[in-house]
């Protein structure tokens, strides 16, 4: 596909085979555990657990996202944990040093507690002000997560590679809350653009799936080599609902992003709202270098309530948005997050996950769940 196709047509079209009379546009799922295979196994396809061409397909689609024009490897995987795992594990080794966010997705400390076990070295700082910088002497990989989740810190990807390449460490960028519409990482000079696919790429909450993209065909070559290893592959179920549900990945960011930016501005100044967050609010500590490097803002908004007791109400009161975990969904969804423990978050912080409903009756239902949670506000608020 060329690489001045715009953002709808490439997600329409990305990792279509060629078409072949009386054949489906997007073949259906091939279910193999083995293919035939006379004489030398070198074919593309010879056991369940190396290759798929349910997954050629879709790796080949979320290459031409994240790297449109170019010739970038992806390595499609079970979950997104199993395709960060594969990237730190396959990368590091006892002794190396790898350099951490602190503020990342809530499963990284136990990635740390794993690395270490093996004897790496774990580094971490804050996804804010580029405080990563200050700890690369001397390190392997630097993990980024930008926007971070849950608290949408955003950090200066291409400042950060450079100064990391110049130390001699590789450099992998989480890219689950942007989606590759939203950010591509290895234009901005990542090795690895890393991403769970069970958010916002797929948006259905009906799979799990994680995905590793990169240039260099020797990276690429340890990351499918892990994956073979330790056998962390997707179904082909799961690949085929990946690839159909990413025709309409344009049309669900830029509608989950423009109503989430609609969201955000309605709550701004809410008398029981605080700490409100969206990388796409002008105002947001995060706008100036999420506009820079980003070229959509996610779906994610996240704010303060009271407490924890208020929060559980407003939740309870939601008629439009699910209390659930995960985001990214055409459903909305909320939760508290700190519910889980894992975030340094307060008792009352919510993550909010904006969906396709109409922006409108999203808005109803949360400033009516407000008023359930807080009681009833005088005048209009906004
Ligand atoms: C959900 C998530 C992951 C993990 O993905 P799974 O598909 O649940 O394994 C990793 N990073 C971020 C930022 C996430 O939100």
């Amino acid at each position: 596909m060329s690489d001045e196709d715009g953002d709808g047509t490439r997600s329409v079209r990305a990792g279509l085979p060629e078409p072949v009379a009386y054949e489906p546009t997007l073949p259906g799922p091939v279910f193999a555990a083995h293919f035939h295979l006379p004489g030398e196994p070198t074919g593309p396809y010879t056991y369940g657990r190396d290759e798929n061409p349910t997954w050629t397909h879709l790796e080949r689609a979320i290459g031409e996202l994240e790297d449109p024009g170019g010739a970038a490897h992806t390595v499609v995987f079970a979950s997104g944990m199993a395709a960060i795992s594969a990237v730190l594990l396959s990368q590091a080794k006892a002794g190396d040093a790898v350099v951490l966010p602190d503020d990342g997705y809530q499963a990284l400390p136990l990635v740390r507690e794993q690395l270490e076990a093996y004897g790496v070295e774990v580094r971490t700082a804050p996804t804010a002000d580029e405080a990563q910088i200050v700890h690369l002497t001397g390190a392997r990989l630097l993990w980024i997560e930008s926007p971070s989740n849950p608290g949408l810190d955003v950090c200066d990807i291409r400042l950060l590679a450079d100064a990391a390449h110049e130390a001699g460490a590789l450099v992998a960028v989480d890219n689950t809350l942007a989606t590759p519409l939203g950010q591509r990482p290895l234009d901005l000079g990542a090795d690895f653009s890393v991403a769970s696919g069970t958010k916002g790429l797929t948006g259905h909450g009906d799979l799990l799936l994680g995905y590793v993209t990169c240039r260099d065909a020797e990276l690429a070559a340890r990351v499918r080599r892990w994956r073979k290893v330790v056998g962390a592959i997707p179904g082909p179920m799961e690949a085929w609902l990946a690839h159909r549900s990413l025709a309409t990945l344009q049309l669900r960011a830029d509608r989950q992003g423009a109503s989430a930016l609609l969201l955000a501005t309605a709550l701004r100044g809410h008398p029981y709202v605080s700490g409100l967050r969206y990388p796409g609010l002008p105002e947001d500590p995060a706008h100036p270098v999420a506009a820079r490097q980003m070229q959509r803002f996610g779906c994610v908004v996240s704010f303060t309530l009271p407490d924890r007791e208020f929060a559980e109400k407003f939740l309870g009161a939601l008629r439009l948005v699910d209390d659930a975990t995960s985001f990214g969904g055409v459903r909305s969804t909320a939760e508290r997050r700190g519910r889980w423990g894992g975030d340094a978050v307060p008792e009352g912080f919510i993550r909010l996950s904006v969906g396709a409903e109409d922006a409108d009756d999203l808005l109803v239902d949360i400033l009516r769940a407000l008023e359930a949670a807080g009681g009833p506000l005088d005048g209009p608020v906004g």
